[in-house]
């Protein structure tokens, strides 16, 4: 067993660590201000990523990636994890459900997304199927040859920026012991495309500039060629290449969370009361202890998700847990950092304010906390029958 960074992955820390302290840092106060990214500063943050020979790294070379491996890709998160998710947006890593693409769509979606040229959303949630993605209304018909799209899906990150959505909706139902099953297919949509509409979603407390849209189809008729899959296969595109995407929610947490600690130290060292630094005080020291006992935890219990994901071996309950126990690691660490600041922690004078309110919605999307736990009990009480 072996705990240590090899030298060409603490090149890459220390890469994404400069780069996002260089080109991030300097324009959060900025997003946060006016709650948008200017389309120069976009451009500029996905070039310099492609320069950098980062752009799209979660995707193998052989389509122009940089093939990182999970542990390897986790690492990346992880110091992206502690700059504004609004920009890092840009740090191109496109959904890897592409590599689903075949003939055609390879060249008009896979690899102008991996090129940078072109961005992509993911559309799951509806205002009336969260949780229960079955429960989805959105739907498409045969007519003519053709699909007709009809339905809402809210809470889309990134549509705001996106060339293109890959969106999953009804195409039937089938009848289970357990009652009607909905079937799932999933398709490749424009921005553009007739019957198709983007609009302005809901402000977020969290991530203010990564804007969730709600997405509008009526009518929207579309080939057969749109279709990413198989026709009623939108599971099995969905477990195969969204499986690992909450470990990027617990690795970002895990960057976050180590920034946050940063500034929790730092004022636990420097402010003074009673003549002392507040540090010395058990009620803040001890705080300190936990903080970084959790994050350590957090880091762990992550990279040894992703790890098992790179030996081939399951993962679906560590995943589960690293999301839930980073995640929440995260509110407690970012609520901990804001108390140690005493009144300054609430003043956007400084960002921490901004790290306690980004953190609420890391416990909510990719799955609820409480859905981990339904993940995590489930693959251990189903081999016993229960
Ligand atoms: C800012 C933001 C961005 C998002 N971006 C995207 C995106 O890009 N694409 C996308 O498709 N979706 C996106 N989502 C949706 C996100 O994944 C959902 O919000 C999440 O899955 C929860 O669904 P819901 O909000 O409808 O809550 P609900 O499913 O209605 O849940 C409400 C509460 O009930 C609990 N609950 C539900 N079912 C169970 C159960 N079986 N057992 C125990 N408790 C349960 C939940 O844990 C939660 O506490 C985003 C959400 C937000 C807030």
């Amino acid at each position: 067993m072996h705990f240590g960074l090899s030298e060409e992955q603490e090149m890459i820390v220390s890469t994404v660590r400069s780069f996002v302290e260089k080109e991030i840092y300097p324009h959060e106060a900025e997003v946060e201000r006016t709650g948008e990214v200017p389309r120069e500063l976009a451009d500029e943050i996905r070039r310099k990523t492609l320069e950098l020979g980062f752009y799209a790294c979660n995707f193998p070379q052989e389509v122009g990636g940089a093939g990182l491996g999970h542990v390897d890709f986790a690492l990346v998160e992880r110091e992206l994890g502690r700059g504004s998710m609004a920009l890092t947006h840009f740090f191109g890593r496109p959904q890897n459900i592409l590599m689903a693409c075949t003939g055609a769509q390879r060249d008009r979606y896979l690899l102008p997304a991996v090129r940078g040229e072109r961005m992509d959303a993911l559309a799951m949630t509806e205002p009336d199927a969260g949780s229960d993605v079955r429960g989805m209304k959105c739907s498409a018909r045969r007519e003519g040859g053709d699909w007709v799209l009809n339905g809402t899906k809210h809470f889309i990150s990134g549509a705001d920026h996106a060339d293109f959505v890959i969106v999953f909706v009804a195409t039937g139902e089938d009848m289970t012991d357990r009652g009607p099953k909905k079937r799932i297919t999933t398709f490749l949509v424009d921005r553009g495309t007739p019957g198709f509409t983007i609009r302005d979603g809901y402000r977020s407390v969290s991530h203010r500039g990564y804007k969730n849209m709600i997405l509008e189809f009526d009518d929207c008729r579309l080939p057969d060629d749109q279709v990413l899959g198989e026709v009623d296969g939108g599971f099995a595109v969905m477990n195969e290449w969204l499986y690992a995407t909450r470990i990027t929610v617990a690795t970002m947490s895990v960057g976050r969370a180590r920034r946050c600690f940063d500034y929790a130290l730092g004022q636990a060292a420097e402010r003074r009361q009673f003549g002392q630094p507040i540090g010395r005080f058990q009620g803040v020291g001890f705080q300190i202890a936990d903080m970084i006992t959790e994050i350590d935890a957090a880091d762990f219990l992550t990279l040894a998700a992703a790890w098992r994901l790179d030996q081939g071996l399951p993962a679906n309950r560590e995943i589960a847990s690293a999301k839930l126990y980073a995640t929440e690691m995260l509110a407690r660490v970012s609520d901990a950092t804001l108390q140690i600041h005493g009144g300054m922690g609430l003043m956007d004078d400084l960002p921490i304010e901004r790290f306690w309110r980004d953190a609420r919605v890391e416990r909510i999307w990719d799955g609820t906390s409480e859905i981990q736990r339904h993940i995590i009990s489930r693959e251990l009480l189903r081999p016993l029958g229960a």
